[in-house]
């Protein structure tokens, strides 16, 4: 097999040819399509779709850096964009797109009231009720603090509408292993969980993990 074959690296391809493009280390590249600020704002429905979900602070930013680019936790964190639901095409090495992440705005540290989105723009709860494309929705939340109640809503919201969901326990690389142990079960009793994913940004520990979920549940195979 000749040399440069053998050696060809999607990433190292794309870096060079397509700087305006990242690529992940599951050889997808980002595109920024819209911020939504209302329903009919949503792209068409096509591809299946993840969204993630967290408080304020919970670290979905440096997570989604992780996992589409520092391009897309860039865009989201634009102010403005905020409050917004911010959606990403996530193409593959042919350019097409395989899968959309949806970006949803953080959510405050009051309590969730009422209704879930209390505190969020209203077309947050039409969002996760009734868009069709819809697989998988990733809920964030801090290893480092006990469960919080409205994390405990969310969750709770997101069960009785029959969404599939993984949550994830963000920061776990400032844990000792008897602490990581320790808070995991804390977060599982208080969300009522079976499994909870457990990831740090800053190390990549559980990202891949993470993609896996993201994959399977997208029905996309890497
Ligand atoms: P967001 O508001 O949910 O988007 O949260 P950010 O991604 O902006 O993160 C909030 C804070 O937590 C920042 O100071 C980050 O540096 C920090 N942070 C985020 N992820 C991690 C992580 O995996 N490990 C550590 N140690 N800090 C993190």
């Amino acid at each position: 097999m000749p040399v440069a074959f053998r050696t060809w690296n999607p990433r190292i391809f794309y870096g060079i040819y397509r700087p305006d493009l990242v690529l992940n280390p599951m050889r997808y590249t980002t595109q920024f399509l819209l911020s939504a600020m209302a329903a009919e704002q949503f792209p068409a429905p096509g591809t299946p779709e993840i969204a993630f979900l967290g408080r304020s602070n919970v670290g979905k930013s440096s997570l989604l850096n992780e996992l589409a680019g520092e391009k897309a936790a860039k865009v989201s964190s634009t102010p403005g964009r905020t409050r917004a639901i911010n959606f990403f095409a996530l193409l593959d090495p042919s350019q097409r797109a395989k899968l959309m992440f949806a970006d949803l705005p953080g959510y405050g540290y009051a309590k969730i009231s009422k209704s879930i989105s209390a505190g969020w723009p209203a077309f947050i709860e039409p969002y996760l009720a009734i868009r069709s494309t819809l697989k998988l929705c990733v809920c964030l939340v801090d290893s480092n603090v006990p469960p919080q109640e409205s994390d405990r809503q969310l969750i709770d919201w997101l069960r009785a509408a029959g969404r599939d969901f993984a949550v994830v326990a963000t920061k776990v690389d400032r844990l000792s292993g008897n602490e990581r142990t320790r808070n995991l079960g804390a977060l599982k009793r208080g969300l009522g969980l079976d499994e909870i994913l457990a990831v740090s940004a800053k190390t990549g520990y559980g990202v891949k993990d993470l993609w896996a979920r993201i994959e399977a549940a997208c029905e996309l195979v890497s």
